[in-house]
């Protein structure tokens, strides 16, 4: 078929209508049909007007009841093989992203390339977001609404400018049914897009190689000196990387703690892809080693406040001092003033480590939590991750506060810093919610592993009754959403909310059989691989288990080699 296709363009090569450059192009493409169409150049003495083989041939395929473009060779009079130009990379994107290229010269030499390759980070229909796009009606799925109620059943929702605008028990109508796209949902459970409250998307590239280290070692020989000698485009690469991996596991929020540099171009990453939550940028005033990233948390605090209202309305910001050992007491202070003027959050490390807990006492005299009480920081607008080592009274204070927790299971595990007394918050009333932590200390930030490891410690710790499925879905869907002050806008199935959401194809054999209450079924026995298709505000990012607008082999490939350069610079030659 190949053959015959480079054939067909160079025969109608011959056809072009070029008398004013000399150069002709033939084209001849295979669309889904079978069909081959063909097309030439054709110039005009008014040079504008003139069309590019390529796209008479897209016309022509157009006409013909085509939409889909397998194969497409490219025949010129040059003896090179010649790429095409810009303007028809785009064109070929629209009908054609899977299709492979084939350039032929008058050498009759040959070049394959993907549409990847011609046209990276391409832009396409899902760019311009739900908002003008068609409704969707997500049809013949099991839904775990995940509202107050705990809504359950099979339902089907609908969408419409980025928003849900209808949920209805299937096969009842009163739904418009009129011009919306329908998605099959059969055989799939359909729940709210996944909240983690505690990532790094900064700390991506260093993934697996900062094993068999314990917190402080973790720090300082690997972490903070690679964040000090991290470049934009590295942030840049980092942030994709991890962020691909959160949407691929069906997580859309997140609250992202960053480093001192490149907030900006870390969020503009994640939203590029289509994650959306709260960003921040670390602050630390007292790291005498780690130049890069000392600052005075007056300029830290002007930064995010000015990033903040850049940013209005496409993303929000915490103030985020990296813990009680990395800063001073009036850094604190200037945190604490500044999230009571602007009601912004402040997301921070506590009682990671026992170490930690005995060296906050000899620093400042109190323990963690004391800490951040005396310097008015606790409330809803607190987010600590970790507090593996809290005692009851402490518990009890976040609980009056309402303090949220990030509990970062496997992280705890990795570093051996212990198991949180996760059972005990619930009890008390704590907010507790889920966080997969850095890449370098997990090594995935899989919400999957997350929920089942959180369910499973406190079994272990508790008995087999303890934290069952439901209560670790609510922390990373409504719990999560709450804490980060999103609750009026995700974290649940409900009519005027986005439209973010995951569809999980229950059809595998690791998940089979499953009850209809499928909580267990999802913490218990799926992992991201059963994430189909996943919606943010009501445009797929990943849909098909495939990450859309990202060319996901080419950052592998790009992220390996930005992880290789950063190593050799700050440790020397990896051996
Ligand atoms: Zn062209
Ligand atoms: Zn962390």
């Amino acid at each position: 078929m190949r053959e015959e296709l480079i054939e067909k363009a160079i025969k109608v090569r011959d056809s072009a209508y070029a008398p004013y450059s000399g150069f002709k192009v033939g084209v001849a493409l295979l669309a889904e049909s079978g069909r081959v169409y063909v097309g030439t150049n054709v110039e005009n003495a008014s040079f504008p007007v003139g069309t590019c083989a390529e796209r008479s041939a897209i016309s022509a395929m157009v006409a013909g009841g085509d939409r889909k473009i397998v194969e497409i060779a490219i025949a010129t009079t040059s003896e090179e093989p010649v790429p095409p130009c810009g303007m028809c990379r785009q064109a070929l994107w629209e009908f054609g992203r899977e299709a492979k290229v084939i350039l032929v010269g008058a050498s009759g030499k040959q070049v394959v390339l993907s549409m990847p390759e011609l046209l990276p980070w391409a832009f396409g229909a899902h760019h311009l977001g739900g908002a003008k796009g068609k409704p969707l009606l997500l049809k013949g799925g099991f839904v775990l609404t995940m509202d107050a109620q705990g809504t359950s059943g099979y339902l089907d929702v609908l969408i419409e400018a980025g928003k849900i605008t209808g949920i209805a028990r299937a096969g009842q109508g009163g739904m418009r049914a009129d011009d919306v796209e329908v998605i099959d949902c059969t055989g799939c459970v359909l729940l709210p897009s996944f909240v983690q409250t505690h990532v790094h998307l900064c700390q991506t590239l260093w993934r697996n190689r900062a094993d068999g280290l314990s917190l402080m070692g973790w720090l300082r020989q690997r972490t903070l000196p690679l964040e000090s000698h991290l470049s934009q485009e590295e942030a840049r690469i980092s942030a994709l990387l991890g962020g691909c991996e959160l949407l691929l596991g069906g997580t859309t929020t997140i609250a992202d703690f960053g480093t001192a540099r490149h907030t900006e171009t870390i969020v503009e990453a994640a939203l590029s892809l289509g994650l959306k939550g709260v960003f921040s940028k670390v602050i630390m005033d007292d790291e005498e080693e780690f130049v890069g990233l000392r600052e005075a948390p007056e300029k830290a605090v002007e930064e995010v406040l000015a990033l903040a209202q850049k940013f209005k309305g496409r993303a929000l910001f915490a103030f985020a001092p990296r813990f009680a050992l990395s800063c001073s007491r009036h850094a604190f202070e200037v945190v604490a003033k500044a999230s009571r003027e602007h009601g912004m959050l402040v997301h921070t490390h506590c009682a990671e480590t026992e170490g930690e807990v005995q060296d906050t006492v000899r620093r400042f005299g109190l323990r963690p939590v004391a800490l951040y009480d005396e310097l008015g920081l606790l409330g809803n607008r607190l987010l600590l991750a970790h507090c593996v080592h809290l005692d009851d009274s402490e518990i009890e204070k976040l609980a009056k506060t309402q303090t949220t927790v990030a509990h970062c299971p496997t992280t705890n595990l990795k570093l051996g810093s212990g198991i949180a007394r996760i059972k005990e918050m619930l009890d008390k009333g704590v907010r507790v919610t889920l966080g997969a932590d850095g890449a370098p200390c997990n090594n995935n930030l899989c919400v999957f592993n997350e929920m089942r490891l959180a369910s499973l410690l406190q079994k272990v710790r508790h008995g087999a009754q303890a934290l069952p499925a439901i209560e670790v879905l609510k922390m990373v869907t409504r719990d999560g959403a709450k804490a980060l002050g999103l609750f009026d806008e995700t974290g649940s199935i409900e009519v005027n909310k986005r439209a973010d959401i995951v569809v999980l194809d229950a059809q595998k054999v690791w998940c089979t059989p499953w009850d209809e209450d499928y909580a267990s079924a999802i913490v218990h026995s799926m992992d991201r691989q059963n994430c189909r298709d996943v919606l943010s505000d009501g445009r797929f990012v990943v849909r098909n288990h495939k990450i859309l607008g990202i060319d996901e082999q080419e950052l592998v490939r790009e992220a390996k080699k930005a992880s290789d350069y950063l190593f050799e610079r700050v440790f020397g030659r990896l051996s």
